[in-house]
């Protein structure tokens, strides 16, 4: 799979680049000093409606805003955090902002809008989880929102405590995602055995509808299949007019990616909602 190829190439490099500031003895470091100092804040990007072509939903992404390094990707961070254990207190503050934000969404949906996180499978394993997703849904304005997690394939492994933890999850009201599908294990014995709500379909599968890739056909499989499941799906990445097409065309439920919106602020992101919402549906398609 040249998929988890290029993905593995990308983390290297990434690695490489921030291998002056962010090494496993300063990252604990930094990190726990960038909460105190406040450099963390959350991006939201639109989640559309692939009938109605509304924004129903948005995907809280993090973002840490370095003094000296300047941005640094969450795909860095989070993954230094989750070997130190940072993840914990990560999601946490992310959590309380996330809340914060809800207040002021609240009102811009026609429905209760999706609001979907991505939550470390390591977290999932700590005591603390059910208590830190408590304080998240009670900070949340009441009934405004469906909440969405969003965890990786990586988070299928340990198979009996997903299931114990999504079934707790979808007790609590919670929907859960499958991440980044395809780019995993993809042990697909898990799509069976655990009720999901959505599979979001990965960037490397929406580009190969442009680019005729070896992997093309492997997309319309799992179109396939998740039809049989009644799973709701989301593409990822979508870029092109004609990506967005392909998907619309093959019963894709959900569209998320530069085509419609990069992630946003809460002030830009409000902005644009109302105008995306506003206007006639055909003016998109
Ligand atoms: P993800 O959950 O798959 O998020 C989607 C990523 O794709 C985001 O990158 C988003 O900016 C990017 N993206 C969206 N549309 C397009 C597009 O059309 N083209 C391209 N090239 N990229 C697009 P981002 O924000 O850099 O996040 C990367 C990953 O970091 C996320 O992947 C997620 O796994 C992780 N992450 C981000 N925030 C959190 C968080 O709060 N907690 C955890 N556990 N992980 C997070
Ligand atoms: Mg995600
Ligand atoms: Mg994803
Ligand atoms: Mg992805």
């Amino acid at each position: 799979f040249t998929l988890s190829g290029g993905l593995l190439l990308s983390l290297m490099v990434c690695a490489l680049i921030y291998h002056s500031l962010l090494n496993r003895h300063n990252v604990e470091r930094e990190i726990l000093r960038g909460l105190k100092n406040k450099e963390f804040f959350v991006e939201y990007q639109p989640v559309i409606d692939s009938k109605t072509l509304k924004v129903t939903g948005v995907e809280a992404l993090l973002r840490w805003q370095h003094p000296i390094e300047g941005r640094i990707p969450p795909d860095v961070f989070i993954a230094y955090a989750e070997n130190q254990g940072l993840i914990v207190e990560l999601t946490r503050h992310m959590m309380i902002l996330v809340a914060q934000d809800a207040h002021k969404m609240q009102h811009v949906f026609a429905e209760p809008g999706k609001l979907s996180i991505n939550i470390s499978p390591h977290h999932m394993e700590k005591v603390s989880f059910h208590d830190d997703v408590m304080n998240f849904i009670e900070a949340l304005p009441e009934n405004a929102f469906q909440v969405v997690f969003e965890i990786t394939e990586r988070g299928m492994i340990d198979t009996e405590g997903a299931l114990r933890e999504f079934n707790w999850l979808r007790r609590h009201k919670i929907e859960i995602a499958i991440d980044d599908f395809g780019t995993g294990h993809s042990a697909l014995i898990y799509l069976e055995k655990f009720t999901l709500d959505y599979l979001k379909i990965d960037r490397g599968f929406v580009m190969s509808i442009d680019q005729k890739t070896l992997i093309a056909p492997v997309l319309d499989t799992v179109l396939k299949l998740t039809e049989e499941l009644k799973l709701k799906t989301v593409a990822e990445g979508v870029e092109t007019q004609q990506q967005a097409e392909y998907l619309r065309n093959h019963g894709v439920t959900y569209l998320q990616g530069y085509l419609y919106s990069k992630p946003l602020g809460i002030p830009v992101l409000l902005d644009f909602i109302r105008d995306f919402n506003e206007k006639e549906s055909t003016y998109h398609i």
